[in-house]
Order: structure tokens, then C-alpha cells, then sequence
């Protein structure tokens, strides 16, 4: 038996993983939940799994968690709080599902690897702000990272042959999001449930609004770097609408190995759940009779600025990528918020921040937060600007 925690357990990438567990309870046990506000779910999914630790952020859900659970639970404990994730990711699991949305979920990722636990990652932005601090206490704890986004998850598939010396170039899919084949005109008149409508991938509001404006994309960019340890140069993003194709690495012997599935994050968490073995699930199988073909383009920069920034970011100073994150957080909450900035002002905060040129060594995840809280508290400012 396995034993995880899931933290972000009620979301998207969550239920998705409780789904999995559900159906191989002969090998997986969970140990922890953390949620946000789902007080209904997290309620639901505590009286099935019956998992040790318990936590939502919102502390004001202590008493509603407890006298719901009261006299099913007795071994159970249950803590809510903003600190309450840190405290379980503490306790050693066999597998720890990093999956809430932004840079919120960087502690309790790195206590999780400071206690040895292997991280299954969904939760790119803490890798985006944090990623040599992280990998490095990767290597300290002699533990694996697995990459959970599919993406990154196709590459890592691919990488097993321990063929790092001869990639020529990573080719990071992208379906191009909603507004692929929109003009400027309508992405500028974007709203919310608009942004939030992909064409593939049903998922959070947050990475639904990056996969429309692309800034999921650059985030991706920067979190593949980190994660193969390869020159953001050599990897290219390459619009592929089917979403079939969900990465490839190309080598220098004229080989370009994929990974092809259809678009459900059940494969990727599959995989890393029970890596190195492989773990069956029934998710849509390609039928390759019925396929749509298969075709690839160049992303549209002047349309979408989101690569050119998170390029730019990704090569500027130690803390740029920390202010790419967290400016990019606070724009998308503005416009998800009743559309109070339109969608096209995200790119335009995040660049007008960028363009501050503030430059800090990062030497610590102590300086990584500060930088993170001082960048949201100027973006904020910046967005008045915006307000529609
Ligand atoms: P979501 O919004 O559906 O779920 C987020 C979960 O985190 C919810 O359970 C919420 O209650 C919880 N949460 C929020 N703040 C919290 C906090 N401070 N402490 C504890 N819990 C908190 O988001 P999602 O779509 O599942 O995405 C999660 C992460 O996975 C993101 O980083 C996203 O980029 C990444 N990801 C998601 C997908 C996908 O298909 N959904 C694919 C690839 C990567
Ligand atoms: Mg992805």
C-alpha cells in the first residue's frame, strides 16, 4: 500500500487523483487532504477515504469540518488555517500530490521534499518562482520529482532512457487555447466565461485563463528548464489544437520520440502515481480511425505576448520570473473578479512590472516569499491603472 496526501484535493487535478484512488484502493491509501474552501467536498471525501490529516486554508471552517465529521472520524485530526497545509506536508507520505493553484503552494511542496516525500508536481508556479531552490533540496532529500503537467509528464516519459547528453531540442505542445483562431478585436473583448471555456481540457479558472492568453505556456517554458535541466533555448513551443501529442524531444540522431494519449490528466496522474510501474485506468483511449489529424503550427507572438515575456523574465535577474508569477496571479484574479480588467490588460500588467526592472539575488525561499508578497502589493497599483 501507498500512502498519499493531496493537497488541492478538491479541485480539478484533486478529484481527479481521488478518482484514481478510488479505483485502486487495493494500492493506494491516503493519509492527508488539503483543501481551500470546499467545505462540501472535502466533508464528502473525508467520509471516504478516512484519511488521517484533514486541512482547508480557511481557518473559519474549523468548527463546520469538525461537527461534520464528528464521532466518524475519531482517529482523524483536523487542523484549517493558512499554515494548516505546511503542518501536513510534514508527515511522511509514500506519494505527496502538489496540486493547489499559484505560488501558495511552494512550502508545504518544499517541506514535503525536506521530509523526503516524492512530490508528484501539478503546481508549476512554485517551480516558475522557486525552481533551482527546489530542485536543489530535491537532490539534498534523494528524492524524485514527478511531473504531473501533461506536458512535462509526456517529456519525462520519453527521458527514461537516461539520453539527456543528445536531446537536440524539447518541443513543448500547446493546444492554442480558446482564442487560437480569434483576431484581436474579440481576445480584447474577452470575458471571463469566455477566457475560461477551453476547447480540450476541462480544468481550474486559474490555468483556464493562462491556456487563453498563453502565460500557461511560458510558465511551462520555464518549468521544463528546471525540470530536465536543458537550456530554455532549446525549447521550442510548438500549437498543436488536437492535444493528442502532448510533448516531444527530438535527439541528435534524427529521432523525435512522443508521448500520445487523449487529453485527460487521468494519464499523466497514472503515471505518476505509480511510477516507476505503470497503472491502468479508463480513460478515452485514441482510436486512430476516428483521429483528427494531427497538425502542428507556430505560436502567433504579436496575437499572444505571453512567451516573449516569460522569456524575457526567465532571463533577466535572479527575481524576475518570482514578479512574472505573481503579477500574473493578481492580474488573472482581477479579471476573473467580474471582469475588472479586460482580458488583454493581464499581459499588460505583467509587462508594465517587467519592465520596473527590479533586480534582487534570491538566495533563499525566505527571500523568494518576500519578493513574491512585495511584486503582488505593486502589481496591485499597477491594475488600478486598468480598471475597467
Ligand atoms: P483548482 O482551482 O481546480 O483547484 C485548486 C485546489 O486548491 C482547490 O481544492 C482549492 O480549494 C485548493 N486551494 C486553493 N488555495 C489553497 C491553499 N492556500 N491551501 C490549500 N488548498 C488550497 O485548480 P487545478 O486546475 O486543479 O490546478 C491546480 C494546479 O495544477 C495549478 O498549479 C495548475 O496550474 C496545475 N495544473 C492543472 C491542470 C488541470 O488539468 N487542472 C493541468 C496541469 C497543471
Ligand atoms: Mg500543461
Amino acid at each position: 500500500m501507498k500512502t498519499i496526501t493531496i493537497l488541492g484535493s478538491t479541485g480539478s487535478i484533486g478529484q481527479t487523483t481521488l478518482n484514481l484512488v478510488k479505483q485502486h484502493q487495493d494500492k493506494f491509501q491516503v493519509l492527508g487532504l488539503c483543501g481551500g474552501n470546499n467545505l462540501k467536498q472535502m466533508i464528502a471525501d473525508a467520509l471516504f477515504f478516512k484519511p488521517k490529516f484533514i486541512s482547508m486554508s480557511n481557518e473559519k471552517l474549523q468548527k463546520d469540518l469538525e461537527s461534520a465529521l464528528a464521532g466518524h472520524l475519531p482517529h482523524s485530526k483536523i487542523i484549517c488555517g493558512e499554515q494548516a497545509s505546511h503542518h501536513i506536508a510534514q508527515e511522511k507520505a509514500d506519494i505527496f500530490i502538489s496540486a493547489i493553484v499559484g505560488s501558495a503552494g511552494l512550502i508545504p511542496t518544499m517541506e514535503a521534499i525536506k521530509h523526503g516525500t516524492q512530490v508528484a508536481l501539478a503546481n508549476k508556479e512554485s517551480l516558475v518562482c522557486a525552481g533551482n531552490l527546489m530542485l536543489e533540496q530535491v537532490r539534498k532529500s534523494q528524492t524524485t520529482l514527478l511531473p504531473i503537467d501533461s506536458e512535462h509528464n509526456a517529456i519525462f516519459q520519453v527521458l527514461q532512457q537516461n539520453h539527456h547528453a543528445h536531446i537536440e531540442k524539447i518541443l513543448l505542445t500547446c493546444s492554442g487555447g480558446p482564442f487560437r483562431t480569434k483576431d484581436l478585436e474579440f481576445i480584447r473583448k474577452a470575458t471571463p466565461a469566455q477566457a475560461v471555456a477551453h476547447p480540450k481540457w476541462s480544468m481550474g479558472n486559474k490555468i483556464s485563463v493562462d491556456s487563453a492568453s498563453l502565460m500557461n505556456k511560458g510558465l511551462e517554458w520555464i518549468e521544463a528548464s528546471h525540470l530536465f535541466n536543458v537550456d530554455c533555448d532549446k525549447i521550442q513551443v510548438v500549437i498543436h489544437p488536437q492535444s493528442i501529442i502532448h510533448s516531444m524531444v527530438a535527439y541528435d540522431d534524427g529521432s523525435v520520440l512522443a508521448q500520445l494519449g487523449s487529453p485527460d490528466m487521468a494519464v499523466p496522474i497514472s503515471y505518476a502515481l505509480d511510477y516507476p510501474k505503470r497503472l491502468a485506468n479508463n480513460s478515452k483511449r485514441i482510436d486512430f480511425w476516428q483521429c483528427e489529424d494531427l497538425t502542428f503550427q507556430q505560436p502567433d507572438e504579436t496575437k499572444f505576448k505571453a512567451l516573449k515575456l516569460s522569456r524575457s523574465a526567465f532571463k533577466a535577474n535572479d527575481n524576475s520570473t518570482i514578479i512574472l508569477n505573481a503579477s500574473n496571479e493578481e492580474a488573472v484574479a482581477s479579471f476573473l473578479d467580474n471582469h475588472k480588467i479586460g482580458f488583454l490588460n493581464i499581459l499588460d500588467v505583467i509587462e508594465e512590472m517587467l519592465n520596473l526592472n527590479i533586480s534582487t539575488k534570491i538566495h533563499s525561499l525566505e527571500d523568494v516569499l518576500a519578493e513574491d508578497q512585495k511584486a503582488r502589493i505593486q502589481t496591485q497599483e499597477i491594475i488600478k491603472k486598468f480598471l475597467r
